[in-house]
């Protein structure tokens, strides 16, 4: 989320001293002294007289302010930061930051949590900041690291039923190319990859959707299936949603260029499914849409690509 509403970007959010989250402002403030000398006037004054002829110096500087993020009042402020698990947007995980820390949503492929690290304290965040981890299915590059990750961050990892076989990697998944690119990148094997098996500490079934305000998000995690059969997308009361595979961007595997250009993923077990799922989203009142390969996309562009999904679907 950008921090739209502040007239002077860029503005953040961060940790102070105590632990407490607080968004920081920047405000242009203009000082006027009419005592100063010029020999001691900073370089950011400028001469000018008033109304009397008398001169003064106007001072131009830019004031911090440090607003606390009070966790009643403002569970409706996400962030939502990007992390590049590989570069140009290819494949991505996310964190939602809240009011009492973050959850992250895709866990990466193995060995990817230097990458996330980075991009934590970048942000003045550590793994103990997260509380907890979301994998919105079992493709490697969103479920490959969720074991390390719940050791590193001590968090509960929440994932669905519907593809419990492959977190505790019991059976193969389906792949089903949706067109070249997929069908020649199964021929490498690389999206087959075993990963260290998981078993969720949350485990949703059928419909059943999390909460997150016990997390310090005002949003749930709900099932969304189509990609996979326990696909899961992480869906915030401020009409953000991020969707794992529900939908791509960009070329090959995604991301690189034309990331507003909206794409199946590479894999898809049920395209109709995947139209009738993104439909409903759109229809939920979703207006930006995070994806694990490029994005993030409008509604506007969710909803023509679920109406092509959907064109031969008589539900
Ligand atoms: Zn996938």
């Amino acid at each position: 989320m950008q921090d739209d509403g502040f007239p002077f970007p860029p503005n953040h959010i961060e940790r102070n001293d105590h632990g407490a989250l607080q968004r920081v402002i920047q405000v242009p403030v203009f000082f006027h002294h009419s005592y100063l000398l010029e020999t001691q006037a900073p370089e950011s004054a400028f001469l000018s007289k008033n109304s009397r002829g008398v001169n003064i110096f106007s001072v131009f500087q830019i004031s911090l302010i440090h607003q606390p993020i009070d966790a009643e009042l403002h569970m409706d402020i996400h962030k939502i930061i990007q992390i590049p698990i590989l570069p140009a947007g290819m494949v991505n995980s996310h964190l939602v930051l809240g009011n009492r820390g973050a959850i992250l949503v895709d866990a990466g492929l193995p060995g990817s949590e230097a990458r996330i690290s980075k991009k934590l304290s970048e942000h003045g965040l550590g793994f103990q900041d997260i509380k907890l981890i979301v994998i919105t299915h079992a493709h490697v590059d969103h479920a490959g690291n969720a074991l390390r990750l719940r050791e590193l961050c001590r968090a509960p990892v929440v994932g669905h039923a519907g593809d419990l076989p492959f977190y505790r990697q019991e059976k193969q998944m389906t792949f089903c190319p949706t067109g070249w690119f997929g069908r020649l990148f199964k021929l490498t094997r690389a999206i087959q990859q075993p990963y260290q098996a998981f078993e969720p500490d949350i485990l949703l079934h059928d419909n059943d959707s999390l909460h997150l305000q016990d997390y310090g998000i005002n949003g749930e995690v709900r099932h969304t299936p189509g990609h996979t059969a326990g696909s899961v997308s992480v869906e915030l009361s401020d009409q953000q949603a991020l969707v794992g595979d529900l939908i791509a961007s960009g070329i090959l595997l995604g991301g690189i260029f034309l990331k507003h250009r909206p794409k199946q993923p590479p894999f898809e077990d049920n395209p109709i499914e995947v139209g009738r799922t993104l439909r409903q989203m759109v229809e939920r009142g979703h207006h930006t849409f995070y994806m694990g390969h490029g994005g993030p996309l409008p509604a506007t562009a969710v909803k023509r690509h679920a109406s092509r999904l959907c064109c031969h679907d008589s539900a």
